[in-house]
């Protein structure tokens, strides 16, 4: 756990910083002078050569770095849009149609085989937009291009970009077979390099690591790298639940977990009367869209997703669509979609304002996660509101206007 923690810690760290400067030099300088970092790294020179000759930048990859839709968005549009009747139709098919497959690596690693169906289909829609090349491009070129325009996380983009390197270099795929998303990502799970470099599996024991040829490499690749930040087989991503009139919310906040047990004296129940299974679990209560919302008790697992990709969003909308896909309904409390959602502007604004106030004191990048929300719980409660860290333009008004 405290490996996730941390892990998680160095994430968030580099996500946080958003902006990017323009590259100084051209893009063949660039492969030139980078020849020595990857050198350094082991890769040997003859294989850097080849993987650069003749290369050319992606011209779409300085349009494409700029947004990360589920760090902008309101959680349920992020959510309305990956988790569709369609998506939810399609992914009970594919699962059907690969079930033993699925069983055969949820037995093997411990890993909730819907859960990784549930990666599959936000990631590439269940393998569908594989065969698209405004989706899948070669990913040496996109990290090449990725890091040769530095964007705030280059150093991240760098690590990535040695281990597709190391990946080619031991002769697991050709040049142009390495393909995934404009950020890097491989195959059917969108595992990253350097996690594929080190979790990569040979599921299906033809010899080869490829996730993107082989669906059973993709799964079980991504199933030990879930592992690998903290999955915890046997246990649920987390829960939906009601909390009691009166509910302290400062008890939200992911800094620490607790028992169910602990939650559950204190009036918290699992919606529709169901019921928690191990009480000892350890959970946090995480509440994304304040107390008209649906709020949930996590688990380490729903934490090990954040490991895929940071956004609290995506974490969500895997958890869900695992449970759509296994059959089960929507969320049984509906999202405020009535509230004034901010702006970027406004939540950098609003984010600056608590750190002038005293109650903020982390990176002015407009993305409202986990601190900035600790830091609005903080104000809220110090001025008496119901401290459900949920910023709206209500809100926003007060902490502007306050002292
Ligand atoms: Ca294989």
């Amino acid at each position: 756990m405290r490996f996730v923690v941390v892990f998680l810690a160095v994430v968030y760290a580099a996500f946080s910083g958003v902006a990017f400067s323009a590259p100084q030099e051209s893009f063949d300088q660039f492969l030139v002078g980078f020849e020595k970092k990857a050198l350094s790294a082991g890769i040997p020179k003859t294989v850097y050569r080849a993987a650069t000759k003749g290369l050319k930048p992606d011209p779409s990859i300085k349009v494409s770095q700029g947004s990360q839709p589920e760090f902008e968005k309101p959680v349920w549009s992020y959510l309305d849009q990956r988790i569709t009747a369609d998506r939810i139709e399609r992914g009970r098919s594919a699962f059907g149609k690969n079930e033993a497959l699925f069983n055969r690596v949820g037995n093997a690693y411990g890993v909730d085989p819907y859960m990784l169906a549930a990666i599959w289909g936000v990631e590439t829609d269940y393998g569908a937009i594989m065969n698209n090349d405004r989706y899948f491009k070669p990913v040496l070129r996109s990290l090449f291009s990725l890091v040769h325009q530095r964007r705030g996380r280059v150093k991240l983009d760098e690590a990535e970009l040695i281990a597709a390197l190391q990946i080619y270099a031991r002769g697991e795929a050709p040049v142009s077979g390495l393909k995934g998303s404009w950020a890097g990502a491989l195959g059917h799970l969108q595992i990253m390099p350097s996690a594929f470099l080190t979790h990569g599996t040979d599921f299906d024991g033809d010899g080869k690591r490829d996730p993107h040829g082989s669906l059973g490499d993709a799964l079980a690749s991504s199933a030990k790298w879930l592992l690998g930040v903290g999955y915890q087989p046997g246990q649920d991503w987390g829960y939906e639940v009601d909390l009691p009139k009166g509910f302290d919310y400062m008890l939200a906040g992911r800094t620490q977990l607790r028992s169910i047990s602990f939650f559950a004296e204190r009036g918290v129940t699992r919606v529709k009367r169901r019921k928690f299974g191990d009480l000892d679990e350890q959970v946090f209560l995480y509440v994304p869209a304040g107390a008209g919302g649906p709020k949930f008790l996590m688990t380490q697992n729903y934490l090990a997703l954040k490991g895929y990709n940071f956004a609290d969003s995506y974490a969500l909308a895997v958890a869900h669509l695992t449970d759509r896909l296994k059959g089960a309904g929507p969320f049984v409390n509906s999202w405020p979609r009535q509230a004034k959602f901010l702006n970027r502007q406004q939540r950098i604004e609003l984010q600056k304002r608590m750190m002038k106030l005293g109650f903020y004191a982390d990176k002015l990048d407009g993305r409202f996660g986990p601190i900035s929300q600790d830091a609005l719980r903080q104000w809220q409660k110090r001025h008496g509101h119901l401290a459900d860290g949920f910023a709206t333009i209500g809100v926003y008004n007060s902490v502007m206007n306050s002292n």
